[in-house]
């Protein structure tokens, strides 16, 4: 059984009693305990990073760079190690854990960078003898609480640019799959940096709360469900605190009439069951434009019918199970409740679950789903993907735009009109033109619309540096003797 507890100051760290149990999703069984921070717990994690903050953003961007290259390399090094851990407390297929490391890893190369994107501007001689120039500078500590599926990838969203750009940071990842989390802080003190820059604080709401509420903590990262989302914003706003909260999904795929099908049904099936539909990027809606429903049903479900569902570290599994038993019993429910709601359930993956000791659910695929039903405005985060038809490309834009949520969306076409109008119409964070996971890369900025995201910023990329930078505007003129007499007029450049 393992006992993960917090990283604190460049060191594991003991913690109280309050603790919960930790499951392998594969087997059922329960593999060790993570430890719940008290308030105090929490507060001595800030108080670390307050320590550590006045040397580290004094320290040149050109050596913060360096520690995050050997960082970089050591993340090479462990990349099977942390995805066994990913693989043991989420269950996903260990070829898709590696996928999630090497995205976090992309983020550590843009971070990086860093010297060249703390750079400011300036402006020369803005009038006789004075120039202006901004600069870009650390906010203090700051904070990231994660969802669980993306135990490594989430947090390298973050804490890569926080520290990067001099902050000093407190990651309080998902309760449910912690270690790799933990792993990842070991990492960093063996790469080279100071104690007390990157802490670890495991646990739930009483850890969160003393994140949002305290007077140190100057910015907060949140990743996680749209309520979740939308009360951390609130909260840390509130207080005082500069916030970006990224939120639930519901991703729709527009397949228009003359898409290549093959390309379509082999995009649909990576898009809505990889990692068991338990992303935030996933394809959950597929809207079939014109006649196609009928074919693209027929191509898809002899494939549903067949993933290869299993153990995750198995080799040649494509999908693994669900995160706990509450959150598969929470997706069988959707499943029941789309057939009570008059949805045609094409493949029932509910089958798969009674044959297994592990939180296992076959794929599941809907017909005539309408936009009324549960199972079409909720996210179900499951590997269930729902099939709606339309009359035509309008139609298909329409019912997106209406939608609560904006994280991702796609079209497949042929026609270069089409996908361009989609590109300018749609109300959707996240794009994709025969791409069906549209997730930027490291150097561009990821987030959703509407409430796939609370706070103007995205995260990673240019956004990831605004949002843990802050501006200075600096105006100087030195001496001339030839102005010396005080001015009251507001000052102009003539
Ligand atoms: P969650 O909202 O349940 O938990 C996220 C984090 O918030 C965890 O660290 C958890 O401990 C904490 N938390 C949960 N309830 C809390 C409360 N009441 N008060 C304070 N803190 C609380 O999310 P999850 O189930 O771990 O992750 C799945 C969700 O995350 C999905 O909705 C998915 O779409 C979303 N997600 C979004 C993105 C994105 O980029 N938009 C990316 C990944 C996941």
């Amino acid at each position: 059984m393992t006992k993960v507890t917090h990283y604190i100051n460049g060191r594991n760290t003991p913690a109280s009693e309050r603790s919960q149990a930790i499951f392998n999703p594969a087997t059922g069984e329960e593999t060790g305990r993570v430890s719940l921070a008290s308030v105090s717990e929490t507060e001595q994690a800030i108080a670390a990073a307050k320590a550590a903050y006045p040397a580290w953003s004094e320290m040149s961007a050109l050596k913060r760079s360096r520690i995050l290259f050997n960082f970089r390399a050591l993340l090479e090094t462990h990349m099977d190690e942390l995805a066994e851990l990913i693989t043991l407390e989420h269950g996903k297929v260990l070829e898709d854990a590696k996928g999630e490391i090497t995205r976090g890893l992309e983020v550590v190369e843009f971070a990086t960078g860093i010297p060249h994107l703390l750079k400011g501007e300036i402006s020369e001689q803005i009038a006789l003898g004075i120039d202006a120039w901004s600069l870009n500078q650390s906010l203090g500590v700051v904070a990231g609480i994660s969802p669980f599926n993306f135990p490594v990838m989430v947090p390298m969203w973050m804490f890569p640019i926080a520290i990067a750009c001099g902050n000093t940071f407190i990651m309080k990842p998902s309760e449910k799959d912690p270690s790799s989390t933990l792993r990842i802080a070991e990492l960093l003190t063996e790469a080279g940096l100071p104690d007390g820059v990157f802490n670890v604080v495991n646990g739930d709401k009483e850890a969160v709360d003393t994140l949002l509420t305290h007077q140190d903590v100057e910015a907060v990262s949140f990743v996680g469900s749209t309520p979740v989302a939308e009360y951390i914003y609130k909260t840390a706003s509130e207080h005082g605190k500069r916030v970006q909260a990224l939120g639930g999904a519901k991703n729709h795929m527009v397949v228009m009439p003359d898409a290549d099908l093959d390309q379509v049904v082999s995009s649909l099936m990576g898009a809505a069951y990889g990692s068991a539909g338990e992303r935030c990027m996933a394809i959950s809606v597929a809207v079939a434009v014109g006649e196609i429903g009928d074919t693209l049903i027929e191509h898809l479900k002899p494939k549903v019918e067949n993933l290869r569902v299993g153990n995750g570290l198995l080799p040649g599994m494509e999908m693994g199970p669900l995160v706990t038993r509450d959150h598969l019993d929470k997706v069988k429910s959707y499943v029941d409740k789309g057939e009570e709601e008059g949805a045609k359930l094409i493949v029932d993956g509910r089958s798969v679950s009674a044959k297994n000791n592990g939180f296992f659910l076959g794929g599941c695929l809907f017909d005539n789903v309408t936009p009324e039903m549960t199972i079409y405005r909720d996210e179900i985060f499951g590997p269930v993907l729902s099939v709606v038809r339309v009359k035509d490309y309008s139609a298909a834009v329409q019912l997106i735009n209406e939608h609560k949520y904006g994280n991702g969306t796609a079209i497949f076409t042929q026609n270069g009109d089409a996908a361009r109008q989609f590109c300018h119409e749609i109300q959707v964070g996240m794009v994709g033109v025969n791409v069906p996971i549209p997730v930027p890369m490291a150097f561009h900025s990821f987030g959703g619309w509407k409430r796939s995201l609370f706070g103007p910023l995205h995260v990673h990329g240019p956004d990831g540096v605004r949002f843990y930078t802050r501006r200075k505007a600096i105006t100087a003129r030195w001496p001339t003797g030839l102005r010396c007499d005080p001015d009251f007029v507001m000052p102009t450049s003539s």
